[in-house]
């Protein structure tokens, strides 16, 4: 066992580690954890089993005063590869379900994929969740970063947020009037842990519903590379008309590399990990990407992942 281990051990207390057995783990690697593949070690990840566990263990990090991240399906983050200090919490089985809540709203818990929401709308004849199907994280991470494409969006549809709030370890219901959205945000604040959304849809028909979703997923796989180590886009458009990858091309960064740090052919606005990258040499693209452009065009490019640690 090396020192950090011990140390980690001996930080959370072995009947802590016990109690939470095997959803408790100690220096996890967070590279399976992204969809860049890469990233350092969670200083502890846990798995958290249902929201009873889950805000026992909250209540324990609380008392030991450890910080607590997040992670949904991890296709919007980079971990930088010192890692995270504290724990890294990812939601169990038990947070992935889609439900009737009634007959035109559907109720999905924080950990299912957005894909599995708006195939159980299309099931349930529901239209206005089929762009979920090309949005390739989870719930909790799609109301944080009001995700969306082809002029839908997030907010367009939510009506209301179940969270954990960190600090009172309560739960909470957030009604869509009362979160502030913006492009690829909202004003949620960090100490919520959402646990599940409820959505409106409206009665179509099948068929519909059915064209509309393969219609997107075919209009994003001509625009947008798959079977690659990304997250996706890595700034935010500046606006409609103003997009980031439009820049980013007109300012000639479409060739510029940093290790094995590249940006896609088929999308300019995709930066990859195309085999060993490391978070830095993203992290050092995006600099450079950032600089050309503002030298070129005046824009200061915003970004739309988030970088998580040390
Ligand atoms: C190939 C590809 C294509 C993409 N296309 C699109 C697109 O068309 N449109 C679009 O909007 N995005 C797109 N994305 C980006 C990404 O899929 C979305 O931002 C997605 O909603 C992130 O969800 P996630 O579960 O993976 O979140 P993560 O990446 O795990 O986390 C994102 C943020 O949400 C927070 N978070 C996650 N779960 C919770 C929770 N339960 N409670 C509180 N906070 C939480 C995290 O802490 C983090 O800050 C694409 C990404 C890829 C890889």
């Amino acid at each position: 066992m090396d020192e950090r281990t011990k140390i980690s051990i001996m930080t959370l207390g072995n009947n802590l580690i016990k109690k939470f057995n095997e959803n408790l783990k100690i220096n996890v690697n967070l590279s399976n954890y992204s969809w860049f593949n890469l990233g350092g070690n969670a200083e502890y990840f846990y798995k958290a089993k249902d929201k009873n566990q889950l805000i026992e263990f909250l209540y324990e990090a609380k008392r030991k005063k450890l910080k607590t991240t997040i992670l949904g399906a991890g296709s919007n983050i980079l971990f930088r590869d010192k890692g995270v200090k504290g724990v890294v919490i990812k939601l169990g089985n038990d947070f992935s379900y889609s439900n009737l809540f009634e007959k035109n709203i559907v109720v999905a818990g924080a950990a299912t994929l957005d894909r599995k929401v708006a195939n159980f709308a299309k099931e349930n004849s529901l239209e206005n969740l089929e762009f979920l199907s090309c949005i390739p994280g989870s719930i909790g991470g799609a109301v944080i970063m009001n995700s969306g494409c082809y002029e839908h969006d997030i907010s367009k549809v939510l009506l209301s947020v179940q969270a954990i709030d960190k600090n009172n370890l309560s739960e909470i219901e957030i009604k869509k009037e009362d979160i502030k959205f913006s492009y690829r945000g909202t004003n949620l604040p960090e100490d919520l842990i959402i646990i599940s959304a409820k959505f409106q849809g409206s009665i179509g028909k099948k068929e519909e519903i059915e064209k509309k979703q393969s219609d997107f997923i075919k209009k994003k796989k001509l625009s947008q590379p798959s079977q690659i180590k990304t997250c996706g886009s890595t700034f935010k458009n500046v606006s409609k008309k103003i997009k980031a990858w439009k820049l980013i091309k007109h300012s000639g960064c479409e060739n510029y590399k940093e290790g094995d740090a590249i940006i896609s052919e088929k999308h300019c606005n995709f930066f990859v990990n195309n085999g060993n990258a490391k978070a830095s040499d993203i992290e050092k693209l995006i600099k450079k990407v950032k600089k050309k452009v503002h030298e070129k065009t005046g824009v200061n490019l915003e970004l739309e992942i988030k970088i998580i640690g040390d």
